[in-house]
């Protein structure tokens, strides 16, 4: 966790000293004040999951959500997860944090259960540095055991940031997370610098937004959103594409054959009473 802390800021700086200079010194003030306070958001009750629904192409049906996470600060108000997980990771904060959200998960998932929607699964972003945490698998297998929850239910997202800290050591756990069930998806494909082979791992690929705003007009992202579509159905992978806005987007992405699609078209997230209203009026 420290030497991927160290890396992430060695990062930061790359991108950040060069170009946000005279930013710094009151992004660095926030930045440390929101790191402080995030310490006590779990106590403070100020986290929250919200659940963006997903919708197959194919049988025009719900399959599940992805639960993204909230931070409610009382001075603040709203804090962006793309702002605060960053120094989550980097205090290593992340960790407990991760497995509190694991939890909200599961009981989204058993109260799935309970009400006869077993075959609806969840999507949780996992970040590098809870997945290098040396007992992070033994101890997300005892969580859902404890559960009653099937691992299959429960999609673990991982961004390709996680192959550069330690390609053979996350190779490894990937493996093993796969073996006990665990559905698998790489999140953000195509934005980082992992090489192809990496993907292979995955059970789900995620086609980031960015290739998403212009699929429908854009001769390039075209071209790329129809490849990684391919090459993922050949890996026996399935594709979801997420940032879906437009019904033409929606439209475009069912005719080049991607599996499901995710984004404010078919649903904004919504907190744990709206998604259960969505759940059930989505048989
Ligand atoms: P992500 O995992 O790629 O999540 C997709 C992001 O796109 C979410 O932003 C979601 O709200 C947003 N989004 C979905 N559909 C649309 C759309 O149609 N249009 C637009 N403009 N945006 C859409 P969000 O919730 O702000 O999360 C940002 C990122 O923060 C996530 O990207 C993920 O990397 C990270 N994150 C969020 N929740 C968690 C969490 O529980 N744990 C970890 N480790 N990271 C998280
Ligand atoms: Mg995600
Ligand atoms: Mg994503
Ligand atoms: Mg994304």
């Amino acid at each position: 966790a420290a030497e991927l802390a160290m890396y992430k800021v060695k990062q930061d700086g790359r991108n950040g000293l060069r170009f946000y200079a005279p930013e710094m010194q009151k992004h660095s003030e926030r930045a440390l004040a929101l790191a402080t306070a995030l310490k006590n958001a779990i106590a403070n009750n100020e986290l929250a999951l919200v659940f963006q629904p997903q919708l197959d192409l194919q049988h025009h049906c719900l399959i599940g959500a992805e639960a993204l996470l909230r931070w409610r600060h009382a001075e603040w108000g709203v804090v962006s997860p793309a702002e605060f997980i960053p120094l989550a990771e980097q205090n290593g904060l992340i960790v407990s944090i991760g497995w509190w959200i694991i939890d909200r998960v599961l009981e989204q998932l058993a109260a799935l259960q309970r009400a006869g929607r077993a075959e609806l699964s969840i999507a949780v972003n996992v970040s590098a540095v809870q997945l290098v945490q040396p007992d992070f698998v033994t101890e997300l297998q005892a969580r859902v055991a404890a559960s009653g929850v099937p691992a299959g239910a429960l999609d673990l997202e991982l961004t390709e940031s996680v192959a550069m800290v330690n390609p053979e050591e996350t190779g490894e756990k990937i493996a093993r997370l796969s073996a006990a069930g665990f559905r698998i998806s790489i999140d953000d494909f195509g934005t980082g610098y992992s090489s192809m082979s990496y993907l292979k791992r995955f059970s789900v690929d995620k086609i980031d937004k960015s290739f998403i705003d212009e699929v429908t007009h854009n001769h390039e992202d075209k071209t790329i959103v129809n490849a990684i579509i391919h090459m993922a159905r050949n890996l026996g992978m399935t594709t979801i594409a997420e940032g879906v806005e437009t019904e033409e987007q929606r439209n475009t992405l069912q005719r080049k054959g991607c599996d499901a699609i995710q984004g404010y078209w078919y649903s904004r997230p919504l907190p744990p009473e709206e998604f259960a209203a969505f759940v059930a009026a989505h048989r």
